[in-house]
């Protein structure tokens, strides 16, 4: 039987795994799997048990699985804390699919179930400003929200909302040490429509752009940011305050070891920076998840060996919640990268 679960350790990071539904192969009665869910929160694999915050298996809705993950990171930016989710895992396990969902179902209406967890997050976004603002009768709130998106690939950032512009660069405000991407598109949205419309444009242009680069989505990072900033009036003496949040949306490049080696030349370089960000990111985490178990002082993080991890620092530390979604196919045949995504994901704990 399964070998003793290791004991979930609790960290400032949210790990939840999703199992996507087996491929079914014509003429197979049973899929083949190698992973099972064993309660809410374990899957065994190999005889080996894992335990997470959460286990979304193959039956979970998109909506089911954005209810434990969602309005939490809502309500975190809400009260003024950075908040981030990421997907992580082998290409094809269901990253893309998790974080934004079919394009379809993001435009139109017909597959609105299928919508991922970035359209159902700006959805309860504007619901719960709108239940803020009406809540409050002594004070008036005004929330401006403005988003960017953006690729990076090879260590180099393209504007998704404006993809002429490449390798753009990260500059650092010596006065607030804010760190930002020069010329980045910004772009305001005040309901729901607005955000599908720059995730539909954002993602067709990454589909395209990665094309041109002989390079597909699986090998890049995509980055989509909202800045969530509320100015509370109060009516009866006048004063106010300013509260400001950043929520990232972060579908990683596939986590499946880049191999060394038959490539050459720029597939080798484009492997190698794969593989280390997503190890610099790995290590990242498993700082940010010690630091916020011992309640210690941020310490030293180094954050400037890769672009993902400089661009995203200011919103990984201190307060800030963190949600990691680990994608992996139960299929045999992705056993080892599925062994491997759970290891990873275990070190978040
Ligand atoms: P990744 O981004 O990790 O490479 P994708 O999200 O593109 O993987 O998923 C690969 C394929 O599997 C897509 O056709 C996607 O629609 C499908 N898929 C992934 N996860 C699920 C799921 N939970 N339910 C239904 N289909 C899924
Ligand atoms: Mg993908």
């Amino acid at each position: 039987g399964p070998r003793p679960e290791a004991e979930a350790a609790d960290s400032g990071v949210q790990v939840v795994v999703r199992i996507r539904p087996p491929c079914s192969v014509e003429g197979e009665e049973a899929p083949d799997t190698c992973l099972c869910k064993t309660s809410a929160n374990s899957v065994a694999i190999q005889g080996q048990g894992f335990t997470f915050d959460a286990i979304a298996d193959a039956a979970s809705t998109q909506e089911e699985f954005f209810t434990p993950v969602g309005p939490p990171l809502v309500e975190n930016c809400l009260a003024g804390l950075n908040s981030s989710i990421f997907t992580y895992g082998q290409t094809g396990s269901g990253k893309t699919y998790t974080m934004w969902g079919p394009l379809s179902a993001t435009s139109g209406d017909s597959m609105a179930c299928e919508r991922g967890l970035a359209p159902l997050v700006f959805e309860h976004l504007f619901s719960r400003i709108k239940q803020e603002q009406q809540k409050h009768k002594d004070k008036e709130l005004i929330y401006s929200c403005t988003c960017a998106f953006l690729d990076i690939y090879n260590e180099q950032i393209t504007d998704l909302l404006d993809p002429m512009q490449k390798n753009l660069q990260i500059r650092e405000d010596v006065k607030t040490a804010c760190v930002y991407v020069e010329s980045l598109t910004k772009e305001s949205v005040f309901a729901m429509k607005d955000v599908a419309q720059l995730l539909v444009k954002g993602l067709a242009n990454r589909r395209t752009e990665s094309t041109s680069a002989n390079a597909d989505s699986s090998r890049s990072h995509c980055v989509f940011t909202c800045v969530i900033k509320s100015e509370s009036k109060n009516l009866e003496d006048g004063s106010n305050s300013i509260r400001m949040s950043r929520m990232n949306l972060v579908d990683l490049a596939g986590s499946e070891r880049q191999k060394l080696t038959h490539a050459a030349g720029d597939r080798l370089k484009e492997a190698g920076n794969i593989n280390r960000s997503l190890s610099a990111l790995g290590n990242l985490i498993n700082i940010l998840a010690e630091i916020s178990q011992s309640g210690k002082q941020r310490q030293h993080v180094p954050y400037r060996n890769s672009k993902l991890k400089f661009l995203l620092q200011e919103s990984l530390g201190g307060n800030a919640m963190l949600a990691m979604i680990c994608t992996v196919s139960p299929s045999e045949s992705c056993k080892s990268e599925t062994l491997s995504t759970l290891r990873f994901a275990q070190r978040a704990k």
